[in-house]
Formats: structure tokens, C-alpha cells, sequence
């Protein structure tokens, strides 16, 4: 395992320190001696595996090193600082925070909850490699479930759910998002999962097929074009596909785009290049098409996303992104620490959180902290949290033409707000293109929105049942609290 381990962290980071990482790895194996795993497997398979998932995202040998010992603080008799002798502050801070986060349980209390979490963002916020490494650690657990009793199963699922998929999200690492999702969609709701999966496959031989034809119909376009690319098939998530057709309301045999062609090549000029090529030569889904690339999503995502319906009509969405958005969109926040990393001369990860994309990843918890100083109560905070990690956000433009992106669900309030919190004070509606709407209006992606405001206009308490941003919600309430005291 070991040296498994030391050639796939070698192919990223010429220059590691392979001696510390096996030093490590060492170390963990000897505390963890004669513990097993649920599934009968020395726990070591444990510590390597975790490690292992992480060089995907290609992290630093400190991030490495701490994944192997991540459970040795809580799970042996090792302690600090024989830890620290050992391996230094850099990496033992981080087994601690692993550490910490585990003693984190997040049950029926409402107020332990809220303090949990905010416990938890500021970790988050300090060092964000913690939360990658817990990230990790729980995949792994995820993945060997089926070997803990069913109630163990549940109730792990359940906090993976709450806590960890929207961080998964958040910092933009789809890849382990979805496999999570359907990890747990699997354990939650095992009918379901199972009708899907069976159903699924047995429509994906054929549909394989047809994705096959429209592959090689796409390349004799670009081909021409002469331009790098290359194209990757996609099967959507269970969990996706599951909860599409919840949304829509539509039982299985009505949801058409189970697969998903993605075109990678190498510069953004190259992507519209290939959209045009695609916009002329196939049958375009009416108002399907959406350009992540100039207004990207709130964490960072960018793509070209446009839906065809093939000469064989299969319903087909095809994603058009360079390879840096590429690995943005797989990995997240930890795509953005290699890219600094390329511009290191010494080869080692340069993990300084200064870095602008890094920011925009953790801008939303900065948010929810910033909110909570005006929130007292601890129901809010929980809201808030809820209403930042929403999986869904929505874009809308001002008249100038600047993108406002609001979580789904926002209304015609939360805009002004988002506008300038002095806007929204005074708001008394917003013309949404082009007619005048009242404020508990809810808005939708690529609407033209101006807030309309008048000098005599005041928050009232009934706002707050209006706005659902927290940062509305708590100039709000400032306002009120203000407005009592005067
Ligand atoms: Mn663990």
C-alpha cells in the first residue's frame, strides 16, 4: 500500500518528501496494530484509503501525511505531542482539527447545532484542508457502509447528508458530491435506489448506443474545426436522476436525458467555437441553452451547457469547458491549489489561502458568519446556513447588464437587498422585465430586474417573512432592532 501510495503522489509532486509520507504511514500502522475495521480489514486499509482518495485532488505531502494519522489522536493511544515530535505543528494541527470536527455531534439541540456549525465554518475558514480530509475520510466510510448494522447506517447517512454533501457541494467537488449521494440515496431510501438502478440499466445498453452515434456525429463537426478536444460520456447520478424526476414530477420512463456528452478543449475562444458548430449542425432544445462561462455559478463552476435531440432522437446535454474548468468543475476548491502549485518553483503545494478563486469558494461562509452576529437566535442561524448551502442558485441581471446571483427561492426583496443594502431599506418594489412586481415576488434565472425605490419607504417587521437571504434578513433586522431602540 505504501508504495502504491508514494508513486501516485510522486506523479503530481516530483519533489515530495516520500520518506515523511512512509514515516507516516509507519507510525499509523503500529497505533492502529491489531485494530480491525467493521468489515474485518486491519485499520490501516482505512488510514491508506483516505490518503489515497486525496491524491485525486493531487493535495500537498502535509495533507497526505495527516490523512494517514487522521484517527490515531482519537482512536489509539497516541497523543499530541508525541505527534508533534514527530511530524511537526503543520500536520499535527491538522489531525486535531480532523479530530475536533468528529467530536462535533449534530442531534436534536438546536442551539448545540447552531454552535456546532459555527465551530465548524471557522475551522473551515482557518484551514480548509480539515474539512477535505474529513471529506475523505467519510467517502471512504461511505463506501464500506454495508458492513455496519442498519441503524449505524442510517443515522451516518443522515449527518453525511446534512453536513457533508453541502461542503462537497460548496467547494465545488462534484465528484465526491455525487458519489456520496448516491451512497446514501442507497441506504435512506433503498426501494427507490434500487427501481432506479434496475431500470436505469436497463435502458442504458441501448441508450449507449444511440450517445455512441451522436459521439461520432459531433467529431466529424469539430474535426474540420482543428481545434484540441476531446469528449467524455457522462451517466448522470441515481440521486440526479431520482431527484429530477421528483421535481418534475415525472415517473422514470419520462426523464430523456440520462446521459450527457461533455467537450473539453483547450481555450474558452475554442469553446464558443464548438457551441456555434453545434448550435448549427443539430436540433437545439428550445431554452436549453445556458452559458456558465460568462456568468459562472456562485462556486466558481463554468461551462457551456446546451441540449440537442439527435437524428436517432435521444435527448442529449452536451457540456462545452476547457480543462482548467474541467477540473474546477470535478475538484473544486482543491483544483485551485494545484494551479497556484504550477506557478511554485520548489514543487511543493503552496496552500496560503490568499488565493482569489479559493475566496470565492468560501465566500458563503464568510456570509453565514457575518450574518450570525445579528442573529441571536440559534433557529435563524440553522436557516441561514440551510438557505447559503441551497443547492440551487439563480442569476439575474440589473439594468447595467451585472449578473446578481441569489440562492432559489430568492424574492423580488432579497434583490434589492443584493443590489445595496440601502436599496433594499427603501425598496417598494422591482420591476421585473419590465412590469412592477411586489416585493414577496419570487425571481427567476435571467430576469432583468430594477429595484425601484421611494426616500419615505421603512423595513417592517413583515419583511422578514419576506427576505430569505441572510444577508437581508440581517440589515433587517439591524433596522428593527435600531429603529425600537429610538
Ligand atoms: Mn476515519
Amino acid at each position: 500500500m505504501i508504495e502504491e501510495l508514494k508513486n501516485l503522489v510522486k506523479e503530481y509532486l516530483p519533489n515530495a518528501n516520500l520518506a515523511l509520507i512512509e514515516k507516516a504511514y509507519n507510525f499509523a500502522s503500529n497505533a492502529h496494530y491489531c485494530q480491525t475495521r467493521a468489515s474485518g480489514e486491519p485499520y490501516i486499509n482505512h488510514c491508506f484509503n483516505t490518503a489515497k482518495i486525496l491524491t485525486e485532488l493531487k493535495l500537498d505531502e502535509a495533507t497526505i501525511c495527516a490523512a494517514l494519522l487522521h484517527d490515531v489522536l482519537e482512536d489509539t493511544l497516541v497523543v499530541r505531542e508525541e505527534l508533534k515530535e514527530e511530524f511537526g505543528e503543520e500536520i499535527t494541527t491538522l489531525v486535531e482539527g480532523v479530530t475536533k470536527i468528529n467530536s462535533y455531534k449534530f442531534n436534536d439541540n438546536i442551539t448545540e447545532q447552531a454552535e456546532n456549525w459555527r465551530k465548524m465554518l471557522l475551522a473551515v475558514v482557518k484551514d480548509t484542508r480539515v474539512i477535505i480530509i474529513k471529506l475523505a475520510d467519510r467517502l471512504h466510510n461511505m463506501r464500506t457502509i454495508k458492513y455496519l448494522p442498519p441503524d449505524k447506517q442510517k443515522e451516518i447517512s443522515i449527518e453525511t447528508l446534512t453536513l457533508y454533501t453541502p461542503f462537497a457541494h460548496r467547494l465545488g467537488i462534484y465528484k465526491w458530491k455525487s458519489e456520496l449521494e448516491d451512497l446514501i440515496f442507497e441506504v435512506l431510501q433503498p426501494t427507490k435506489y434500487h427501481e432506479i438502478k434496475s431500470k436505469w440499466e436497463a435502458r442504458s445498453e441501448s441508450n449507449l448506443k444511440n450517445l455512441e452515434i451522436v459521439e461520432k456525429q459531433i467529431q466529424e463537426k469539430i474535426d474540420p474545426l482543428n481545434i484540441e478536444y476531446r469528449i467524455l460520456a457522462r451517466p448522470k447520478n441515481l440521486y440526479g436522476i431520482y431527484r429530477k424526476m421528483q421535481r418534475q414530477e415525472k415517473p422514470f420512463s419520462a426523464i430523456q436525458d440520462l446521459f450527457g456528452l461533455r467537450v473539453i478543449t483547450d481555450t474558452k475562444e475554442h469553446c464558443y467555437a464548438i457551441l456555434s458548430v453545434v448550435q448549427s449542425e443539430f436540433n437545439i432544445l428550445e431554452n436549453s441553452f445556458t452559458d456558465y462561462i460568462a456568468v459562472p455559478k456562485a462556486n466558481m463552476y463554468q461551462s457551456l451547457h446546451i441540449t440537442i435531440n439527435s437524428d436517432q432522437n435521444v435527448i442529449v446535454e452536451i457540456q462545452i469547458r476547457t480543462e482548467e474548468m474541467h477540473r474546477r468543475a470535478e475538484y473544486g476548491i482543491a483544483a485551485h491549489w494545484r494551479y497556484k502549485e504550477a506557478f511554485n518553483k520548489n514543487g511543493a503545494a503552496n496552500l496560503k489561502q490568499t488565493d482569489i478563486n479559493m475566496e470565492h469558494h468560501l465566500e458563503f461562509i464568510k456570509h453565514i458568519l457575518e450574518s450570525q452576529k445579528d442573529v441571536k437566535d440559534s433557529n435563524e442561524f440553522l436557516t441561514a446556513i440551510k438557505t447559503e448551502c441551497n443547492f440551487d442558485q439563480i442569476y439575474v441581471t440589473t439594468p447595467k447588464g451585472d449578473a446578481i446571483k441569489l440562492p432559489e427561492g430568492a424574492t423580488a426583496l432579497d434583490f434589492a437587498y443584493a443590489v445595496h443594502s440601502d436599496i433594499g431599506d427603501r425598496c417598494m418594489g422591482v420591476k421585473v422585465d419590465g412590469k412592477i412586481v411586489p416585493l414577496d415576488y419570487k425571481l427567476k434565472t435571467g430576469q432583468r430586474c430594477e429595484a425601484l425605490v421611494r426616500k419615505n419607504i421603512r423595513p417592517t417587521e413583515n419583511w422578514l417573512s419576506i427576505a430569505i437571504t441572510a444577508q437581508a434578513r440581517s440589515r433587517i433586522r439591524k433596522y428593527l432592532r435600531e429603529h425600537k431602540k429610538k
